[in-house]
């Protein structure tokens, strides 16, 4: 599929297929605005013909719109795979959440995304192509790009995927493409200890979030299986080395479930844990999901342990809810069109 190649791989792809140089900025240029074969109008047919087996193929599979302008789409690919992807409406702009693999095989009680596992891994162009959708669909084009921001918080673990997340993050960025700044782009893990060092390693300088939902490894265990694979202690060393190596301040995410993780003594614990440390909390009362018998912690009292974080030197935020008239935790939009076509 083309779209997971850069610009330079496209020069070399169009030099393959006997055509002209300047036809490779032609097509990146197509490929990016989200454009079909049959929209593009400066390409010869017969170039076309030779490119259609390569050519990105998805489409919507179901669309929902909320009233505060928040969108979610479920995109299906052309082996059938269905991957859910979100708009997100800011006053500086708009935001994608993409998804990064379909499924997932993490395994985390409280989340939609993993109840069937892992079917396959997104490539590059197919992450991208969700950014691309939102862009064309708001009349975007690639000088006046309307989206602005992007979150790697959609179904799937992004560093279980690393050599296509990564790619994806070069195109997404790169000058020649949608020119997103990796100051713009939010990747979010349940804390794949060798995987965040490398990422840092490997210069990116992207915010990362970690998903962290517990102040200790032993409760931790009881919602998340990565932590029998890493420990709590870990994960922060590797946070100290991203931030060292980036300047950019860690996030944490931090699901509140009722009677599992919100009372007064845990939440000491976290702010014992994460202090001194440049980072901010953000906190999610729990989307409860139909399969899984776990409820949110109430709103208020969501706010009251913000506030608690804060005395205690913990910056901190409760994540503010959108397009709730659609909602669906991560990975329920999927789970919903599948079982529609089950
Ligand atoms: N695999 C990555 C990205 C996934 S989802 C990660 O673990 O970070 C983005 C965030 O939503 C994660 O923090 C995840 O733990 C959280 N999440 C998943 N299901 C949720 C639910 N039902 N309610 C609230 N947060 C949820």
């Amino acid at each position: 599929m083309i779209l997971d190649l850069n610009f330079e791989e496209i020069c070399q792809y169009v030099e393959n297929m006997g055509e002209q140089k300047y036809r490779a900025k032609q097509l990146f240029e197509a490929l990016t605005l989200g454009k079909t074969l049959e929209e593009i109008s400066n390409l010869p047919k017969s170039f076309k013909e030779k490119i259609e087996k390569d050519y990105p193929k998805y489409e919507e599979a179901t669309r929902l719109v909320s009233k505060d302008g928040t969108q979610k789409v479920a995109l299906r690919f052309s082996d059938g795979s269905i991957v859910e992807s979100v708009l997100l409406k800011y006053k500086y702009g708009y935001t994608v959440c993409v998804s990064t693999q379909v499924g997932c095989r993490m395994g985390c009680k409280f989340c939609a995304s993993t109840l069937n596992g892992l079917q396959r891994n997104l490539s590059a162009g197919e992450i991208l192509a969700q950014i691309i959708f939102f862009n064309k669909l708001l009349g975007g084009t690639l000088k006046e790009r309307k989206i602005t921001n992007v979150v790697l918080m959609g179904c799937g673990e992004p560093l279980d995927n690393y050599d296509n997340v990564t790619k994806f993050l070069k195109l997404v960025s790169s000058a020649d493409g949608l020119n997103i700044s990796q100051r713009n782009i939010s990747l979010s893990t349940c804390g794949l200890v060798p995987n965040i060092k490398k990422l840092a390693d490997d210069g990116f300088s992207v915010t990362l979030t970690i998903s962290l939902h517990a102040p200790n490894d032993s409760l931790r265990k009881t919602i998340m299986p990565i932590a029998n694979a890493y420990k709590i202690e870990d994960v922060l060393k590797a946070c100290d080395y991203y931030f060292d190596k980036t300047g950019r301040r860690v996030c944490f995410e931090y699901s509140l479930i009722s009677g599992v993780n919100d009372n007064d003594q845990q939440i000491n614990e976290l702010a014992k844990i994460l202090k001194g440390r440049s980072c901010h909390v953000n906190l999610i009362p729990l989307n409860s999901v139909k399969e899984k018998n776990l409820l949110g912690t109430a709103r208020k009292k969501a706010y009251v342990i913000a506030g608690k974080l804060e005395a205690l030197g913990i910056s901190a935020t409760v994540r503010r809810t959108m397009g709730e008239d659609i909602e669906g935790a991560c990975g329920q939009l999927r789970n919903k069109v599948e079982a529609k076509h089950d």
